[in-house]
Protein backbone atom coordinates (compact mmCIF):
# COMPACT_ATOMS: atom_id res chain seq x y z
CA UNK A 1 0.00 0.00 0.00
CA UNK A 2 2.98 2.62 0.51
CA UNK A 3 4.61 1.41 -2.83
CA UNK A 4 2.81 3.92 -5.13
CA UNK A 5 5.22 3.51 -7.89
CA UNK A 6 4.51 1.97 -10.74
CA UNK A 7 7.71 -0.20 -10.20
CA UNK A 8 6.66 -1.07 -6.92
CA UNK A 9 9.70 0.60 -5.25
CA UNK A 10 9.45 2.13 -1.89
CA UNK A 11 10.08 5.89 -2.02
CA UNK A 12 11.61 7.96 -0.03
CA UNK A 13 12.07 12.21 0.41
CA UNK A 14 14.90 13.87 2.48
CA UNK A 15 13.96 17.14 3.90
CA UNK A 16 15.17 19.35 6.35
CA UNK A 17 17.17 22.63 6.49
CA UNK A 18 19.91 24.04 4.61
CA UNK A 19 23.17 22.69 5.71
CA UNK A 20 21.80 19.94 7.91
CA UNK A 21 22.96 17.18 6.55
CA UNK A 22 20.75 15.51 3.45
CA UNK A 23 22.96 15.97 0.33
CA UNK A 24 25.70 14.69 3.11
CA UNK A 25 23.49 11.55 3.97
CA UNK A 26 22.84 10.84 -0.03
CA UNK A 27 25.89 10.88 -1.32
CA UNK A 28 27.45 8.92 1.35
CA UNK A 29 24.44 6.29 1.07
CA UNK A 30 23.75 6.21 -2.16
CA UNK A 31 27.22 7.02 -4.44
CA UNK A 32 29.85 5.28 -2.00
CA UNK A 33 31.48 9.19 -0.96
CA UNK A 34 33.36 8.67 1.85
CA UNK A 35 31.97 11.07 4.65
CA UNK A 36 34.98 13.26 4.76
CA UNK A 37 34.60 14.23 1.47
CA UNK A 38 30.95 15.52 2.55
CA UNK A 39 32.38 18.79 3.55
CA UNK A 40 33.19 19.64 0.23
CA UNK A 41 29.61 19.14 -1.23
CA UNK A 42 27.26 22.13 -2.56
CA UNK A 43 24.13 22.04 -0.62
CA UNK A 44 20.90 20.78 -2.23
CA UNK A 45 19.04 23.97 -3.41
CA UNK A 46 16.02 22.90 -4.62
CA UNK A 47 14.04 18.98 -5.28
CA UNK A 48 16.82 16.58 -6.66
CA UNK A 49 15.86 13.04 -8.07
CA UNK A 50 17.97 10.36 -7.60
CA UNK A 51 17.40 7.48 -9.94
CA UNK A 52 19.36 4.81 -9.01
CA UNK A 53 20.03 0.88 -9.07
CA UNK A 54 18.58 0.21 -5.43
CA UNK A 55 15.08 -1.38 -4.00
CA UNK A 56 14.17 2.23 -2.81
CA UNK A 57 13.67 5.52 -4.55
CA UNK A 58 14.80 8.33 -2.86
CA UNK A 59 14.80 12.02 -3.37
CA UNK A 60 16.16 15.33 -1.65
CA UNK A 61 14.30 18.47 -1.40
CA UNK A 62 15.97 21.44 0.57
CA UNK A 63 13.22 23.06 2.75
CA UNK A 64 13.00 26.93 1.36
CA UNK A 65 12.95 29.15 3.87
CA UNK A 66 10.01 30.67 2.96
CA UNK A 67 7.78 27.60 2.84
CA UNK A 68 3.88 28.19 3.48
CA UNK A 69 1.69 25.49 3.00
CA UNK A 70 -1.15 27.98 3.23
CA UNK A 71 0.02 29.45 0.30
CA UNK A 72 -2.43 28.06 -2.68
CA UNK A 73 0.61 28.40 -5.19
CA UNK A 74 2.05 25.72 -2.89
CA UNK A 75 1.28 22.42 -4.55
CA UNK A 76 1.62 19.89 -1.45
CA UNK A 77 0.16 17.21 -3.80
CA UNK A 78 2.97 17.71 -6.47
CA UNK A 79 5.73 16.85 -3.94
CA UNK A 80 3.92 14.30 -1.71
CA UNK A 81 1.51 12.56 -4.03
CA UNK A 82 3.86 9.37 -4.62
CA UNK A 83 5.95 9.20 -1.17
CA UNK A 84 5.92 6.47 0.79
CA UNK A 85 8.13 8.17 3.58
CA UNK A 86 9.31 11.47 5.01
CA UNK A 87 12.64 11.71 6.54
CA UNK A 88 12.98 14.66 8.08
CA UNK A 89 17.11 15.70 9.19
CA UNK A 90 17.97 18.43 11.99
CA UNK A 91 21.07 18.99 12.68
CA UNK A 92 21.67 18.28 16.34
CA UNK A 93 24.71 20.35 16.01
CA UNK A 94 22.53 23.58 15.73
CA UNK A 95 19.94 25.52 16.87
CA UNK A 96 16.96 23.67 16.47
CA UNK A 97 13.81 25.13 17.35
CA UNK A 98 13.11 26.74 14.16
CA UNK A 99 13.75 22.92 12.01
CA UNK A 100 10.96 21.61 14.75
CA UNK A 101 8.62 24.45 14.12
CA UNK A 102 8.77 23.47 10.55
CA UNK A 103 8.62 20.03 11.23
CA UNK A 104 5.40 20.18 13.03
CA UNK A 105 4.03 22.06 10.65
CA UNK A 106 4.82 19.25 7.82
CA UNK A 107 3.38 16.71 10.00
CA UNK A 108 -0.11 18.79 10.87
CA UNK A 109 -0.50 19.04 7.27
CA UNK A 110 0.76 15.86 5.94
CA UNK A 111 -1.87 14.27 8.29
CA UNK A 112 -4.96 15.82 6.49
CA UNK A 113 -3.62 15.46 3.15
CA UNK A 114 -1.44 12.28 3.23
CA UNK A 115 -2.10 10.16 6.37
CA UNK A 116 -0.46 7.48 4.73
CA UNK A 117 2.85 8.99 4.80
CA UNK A 118 5.43 7.32 7.42
CA UNK A 119 7.60 9.96 8.86
CA UNK A 120 11.03 9.45 10.44
CA UNK A 121 13.26 12.37 12.05
CA UNK A 122 16.81 11.94 12.16
CA UNK A 123 18.32 13.81 14.40
CA UNK A 124 21.91 13.93 12.58
CA UNK A 125 25.24 15.15 13.22
CA UNK A 126 25.01 13.26 17.05
CA UNK A 127 28.93 12.19 16.27
CA UNK A 128 29.85 15.63 17.29
CA UNK A 129 27.80 15.50 20.89
CA UNK A 130 29.54 13.92 23.64
CA UNK A 131 27.55 11.10 25.21
CA UNK A 132 25.31 12.92 27.93
CA UNK A 133 24.82 15.66 25.53
CA UNK A 134 23.65 13.58 23.16
CA UNK A 135 20.98 11.67 25.29
CA UNK A 136 19.91 14.74 25.88
CA UNK A 137 19.46 16.67 22.76
CA UNK A 138 18.07 14.20 21.76
CA UNK A 139 15.67 13.68 24.32
CA UNK A 140 14.57 17.21 24.29
CA UNK A 141 14.20 17.27 20.23
CA UNK A 142 11.72 14.08 20.62
CA UNK A 143 9.65 15.51 24.00
CA UNK A 144 9.80 19.44 21.95
CA UNK A 145 7.77 17.73 18.69
CA UNK A 146 5.59 15.60 20.88
CA UNK A 147 4.33 18.16 23.45
CA UNK A 148 3.87 20.65 20.56
CA UNK A 149 2.02 17.76 18.11
CA UNK A 150 -0.55 16.77 21.26
CA UNK A 151 -1.08 20.80 22.29
CA UNK A 152 -2.26 21.21 18.25
CA UNK A 153 -4.30 17.81 19.13
CA UNK A 154 -2.77 15.33 17.39
CA UNK A 155 -1.77 12.65 20.00
CA UNK A 156 0.79 9.69 19.57
CA UNK A 157 1.71 11.15 16.32
CA UNK A 158 3.19 7.99 14.30
CA UNK A 159 6.53 9.32 14.08
CA UNK A 160 9.89 7.53 14.78
CA UNK A 161 12.83 9.30 15.63
CA UNK A 162 16.60 8.25 15.28
CA UNK A 163 20.08 9.21 16.02
CA UNK A 164 22.07 9.58 12.87
CA UNK A 165 26.24 10.20 11.13
CA UNK A 166 27.52 9.70 8.32
CA UNK A 167 30.82 8.69 9.98
CA UNK A 168 29.41 5.51 11.65
CA UNK A 169 26.85 3.02 10.57
CA UNK A 170 24.24 5.06 12.45
CA UNK A 171 22.45 6.14 9.09
CA UNK A 172 22.49 2.90 7.39
CA UNK A 173 20.66 1.71 10.64
CA UNK A 174 18.32 4.30 10.99
CA UNK A 175 17.71 4.09 6.99
CA UNK A 176 16.99 0.47 7.15
CA UNK A 177 14.56 0.53 10.11
CA UNK A 178 12.21 3.15 7.98
CA UNK A 179 12.41 0.82 4.93
CA UNK A 180 11.13 -1.78 6.73
CA UNK A 181 8.16 0.00 7.81
CA UNK A 182 7.14 0.41 4.45
CA UNK A 183 7.50 -3.45 3.06
CA UNK A 184 4.18 -4.82 4.12
CA UNK A 185 5.82 -7.83 3.23
CA UNK A 186 8.19 -8.07 6.34
CA UNK A 187 6.33 -10.47 8.43
CA UNK A 188 6.87 -13.03 6.08
CA UNK A 189 10.26 -12.33 5.02
CA UNK A 190 11.17 -12.41 8.69
CA UNK A 191 9.39 -16.13 9.45
CA UNK A 192 11.64 -17.04 5.87
CA UNK A 193 14.86 -16.17 6.98
CA UNK A 194 13.92 -17.51 10.39
CA UNK A 195 12.89 -21.11 8.82
CA UNK A 196 16.60 -20.46 6.81
CA UNK A 197 18.32 -19.89 9.77
CA UNK A 198 16.93 -22.69 11.41
CA UNK A 199 17.31 -25.25 8.63
CA UNK A 200 21.16 -24.40 8.42
CA UNK A 201 22.32 -23.09 11.48
CA UNK A 202 22.85 -19.60 10.57
CA UNK A 203 23.72 -17.42 13.21
CA UNK A 204 22.18 -14.48 11.51
CA UNK A 205 21.24 -13.96 7.81
CA UNK A 206 20.23 -10.50 6.46
CA UNK A 207 18.69 -9.54 3.16
CA UNK A 208 20.67 -6.13 1.76
CA UNK A 209 19.81 -3.60 -0.63
CA UNK A 210 23.02 -4.15 -2.22
CA UNK A 211 23.84 -0.58 -3.90
CA UNK A 212 22.74 1.15 -0.52
CA UNK A 213 23.91 -1.89 1.98
CA UNK A 214 20.68 -0.57 3.83
CA UNK A 215 19.17 -4.32 4.97
CA UNK A 216 15.27 -4.60 3.87
CA UNK A 217 14.70 -7.50 6.17
CA UNK A 218 17.15 -9.61 8.97
CA UNK A 219 15.95 -12.55 10.71
CA UNK A 220 14.42 -11.97 14.59
CA UNK A 221 17.24 -13.39 16.67
CA UNK A 222 18.44 -10.40 18.08
CA UNK A 223 20.67 -7.86 15.77
CA UNK A 224 23.77 -6.59 16.48
CA UNK A 225 25.28 -3.61 15.20
CA UNK A 226 29.18 -5.96 14.87
CA UNK A 227 27.42 -8.42 12.53
CA UNK A 228 26.05 -5.07 10.34
CA UNK A 229 28.92 -4.05 9.82
CA UNK A 230 31.00 -7.57 8.89
CA UNK A 231 28.03 -7.91 6.32
CA UNK A 232 27.75 -4.71 4.44
CA UNK A 233 32.26 -4.91 4.64
CA UNK A 234 31.51 -8.14 2.95
CA UNK A 235 29.68 -6.64 0.18
CA UNK A 236 32.51 -4.54 -0.51
CA UNK A 237 34.69 -7.02 -0.86
CA UNK A 238 32.66 -9.40 -2.87
CA UNK A 239 29.99 -7.50 -5.13
CA UNK A 240 31.85 -5.28 -7.40
CA UNK A 241 29.20 -2.10 -7.41
CA UNK A 242 29.97 -1.35 -11.09
CA UNK A 243 28.83 -4.72 -11.84
CA UNK A 244 24.76 -3.87 -10.68
CA UNK A 245 24.70 -1.03 -13.45
CA UNK A 246 25.09 -3.98 -16.15
CA UNK A 247 23.72 -6.72 -14.12
CA UNK A 248 23.09 -8.97 -17.66
CA UNK A 249 26.43 -11.71 -16.96
CA UNK A 250 26.80 -14.90 -18.17
CA UNK A 251 27.58 -18.00 -16.74
CA UNK A 252 31.42 -17.88 -17.87
CA UNK A 253 31.82 -14.46 -15.93
CA UNK A 254 29.62 -15.35 -12.90
CA UNK A 255 31.80 -18.77 -12.35
CA UNK A 256 35.05 -16.34 -12.70
CA UNK A 257 34.28 -13.86 -10.11
CA UNK A 258 33.33 -16.84 -7.95
CA UNK A 259 36.73 -18.46 -8.57
CA UNK A 260 39.04 -14.72 -8.18
CA UNK A 261 37.23 -14.56 -4.46
CA UNK A 262 38.52 -17.80 -3.38
CA UNK A 263 35.11 -18.83 -3.17
CA UNK A 264 33.42 -22.55 -3.16
CA UNK A 265 32.08 -22.69 -6.72
CA UNK A 266 28.59 -23.83 -7.31
CA UNK A 267 28.54 -25.66 -10.95
CA UNK A 268 24.62 -26.58 -10.49
CA UNK A 269 23.85 -23.24 -10.25
CA UNK A 270 21.28 -22.87 -12.38
CA UNK A 271 20.75 -19.26 -12.46
CA UNK A 272 23.77 -18.14 -13.89
CA UNK A 273 23.70 -14.20 -13.11
CA UNK A 274 23.54 -14.52 -9.52
CA UNK A 275 26.79 -14.52 -7.87
CA UNK A 276 27.58 -16.88 -4.94
CA UNK A 277 29.95 -17.07 -2.17
CA UNK A 278 31.38 -19.15 1.23
CA UNK A 279 34.58 -17.35 2.82
CA UNK A 280 36.24 -17.79 6.11
CA UNK A 281 35.90 -14.79 8.31
CA UNK A 282 37.73 -14.85 11.67
CA UNK A 283 35.91 -18.08 13.52
CA UNK A 284 33.11 -17.47 10.99
CA UNK A 285 31.74 -18.06 7.50
CA UNK A 286 29.89 -15.63 5.54
CA UNK A 287 27.68 -16.58 2.72
CA UNK A 288 26.40 -14.04 -0.11
CA UNK A 289 24.04 -15.02 -3.05
CA UNK A 290 22.47 -12.46 -5.03
CA UNK A 291 18.78 -12.85 -4.84
CA UNK A 292 17.74 -10.37 -7.75
CA UNK A 293 18.84 -7.15 -9.38
CA UNK A 294 18.90 -5.23 -5.89
CA UNK A 295 18.85 -7.44 -3.38
CA UNK A 296 21.05 -9.97 -1.52
CA UNK A 297 21.04 -12.25 1.29
CA UNK A 298 23.96 -12.72 3.08
CA UNK A 299 24.16 -15.09 6.27
CA UNK A 300 26.88 -15.40 9.23
CA UNK A 301 27.68 -19.32 10.51
CA UNK A 302 29.58 -20.82 12.74
CA UNK A 303 32.74 -22.48 11.90
CA UNK A 304 31.70 -26.37 12.32
CA UNK A 305 31.35 -27.99 9.06
CA UNK A 306 30.14 -25.35 7.50
CA UNK A 307 32.15 -26.05 3.64
CA UNK A 308 30.21 -29.49 4.15
CA UNK A 309 26.72 -28.28 4.36
CA UNK A 310 27.36 -25.87 1.51
CA UNK A 311 24.96 -28.05 -0.53
CA UNK A 312 22.47 -27.97 2.29
CA UNK A 313 22.63 -24.34 2.51
CA UNK A 314 23.03 -23.72 -1.60
CA UNK A 315 19.30 -25.78 -1.61
CA UNK A 316 17.57 -24.04 1.55
CA UNK A 317 19.05 -20.34 0.34
CA UNK A 318 17.16 -21.63 -3.06
CA UNK A 319 14.30 -22.45 -1.75
CA UNK A 320 14.41 -18.75 0.11
CA UNK A 321 14.70 -17.67 -3.01
CA UNK A 322 11.69 -18.82 -4.80
CA UNK A 323 9.72 -18.16 -1.72
CA UNK A 324 10.74 -14.41 -1.53
CA UNK A 325 10.15 -13.84 -4.88
CA UNK A 326 6.64 -15.40 -4.62
CA UNK A 327 6.31 -12.93 -1.71
CA UNK A 328 6.87 -9.48 -3.72
CA UNK A 329 5.47 -10.61 -6.95
CA UNK A 330 1.94 -11.21 -4.77
P1 LIG B 1 22.30 20.01 3.05
O1 LIG B 1 22.28 21.47 2.76
O2 LIG B 1 21.19 19.60 3.97
O3 LIG B 1 22.34 19.16 1.83
O4 LIG B 1 23.64 19.75 3.90
P2 LIG B 1 25.04 19.17 3.42
O5 LIG B 1 24.90 17.73 3.06
O6 LIG B 1 25.64 20.08 2.44
O7 LIG B 1 25.87 19.18 4.79
C1 LIG B 1 26.29 20.35 5.43
C2 LIG B 1 27.53 20.08 6.24
O8 LIG B 1 27.27 19.14 7.26
C3 LIG B 1 28.69 19.51 5.43
O9 LIG B 1 29.86 20.22 5.75
C4 LIG B 1 28.82 18.07 5.90
O10 LIG B 1 30.17 17.60 5.89
C5 LIG B 1 28.29 18.16 7.32
N1 LIG B 1 27.70 16.88 7.76
C6 LIG B 1 26.76 16.12 7.14
N2 LIG B 1 26.47 15.01 7.85
C7 LIG B 1 27.24 15.05 8.97
C8 LIG B 1 27.40 14.18 10.12
O11 LIG B 1 26.78 13.12 10.26
N3 LIG B 1 28.28 14.58 11.08
C9 LIG B 1 29.00 15.73 10.97
N4 LIG B 1 29.84 16.03 11.96
N5 LIG B 1 28.89 16.57 9.91
C10 LIG B 1 28.03 16.23 8.92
Amino acid sequence: PNTKTGDGKPRLLLMGQRRSGKSSISSVVFNKLAPSETLYLETTHRIHKESMHSFMDFQVWDLPAHIDYSDPAFDTEDIFSDISALIWVIDAQDEYYDAIQRLNTTILRLQESHPSIIIAVFVHKVDGLSEDYRTDTFRDIVQRVQDELCDAGFENAPVNFYQTSIYDHSIFEAFSKVIQKLIPELPSLEALLDALCASCRIEKAYLFDVLSKIYVATDTSPTDIGSYEICSDYIDVVVDISEIYGWERDEAEAAAEADDGGAVGDSGNKDAESLITMEKHGNNYLYLREINKYLALICIMGEDSATERKALIDYNVRVFQEALNRVFSR
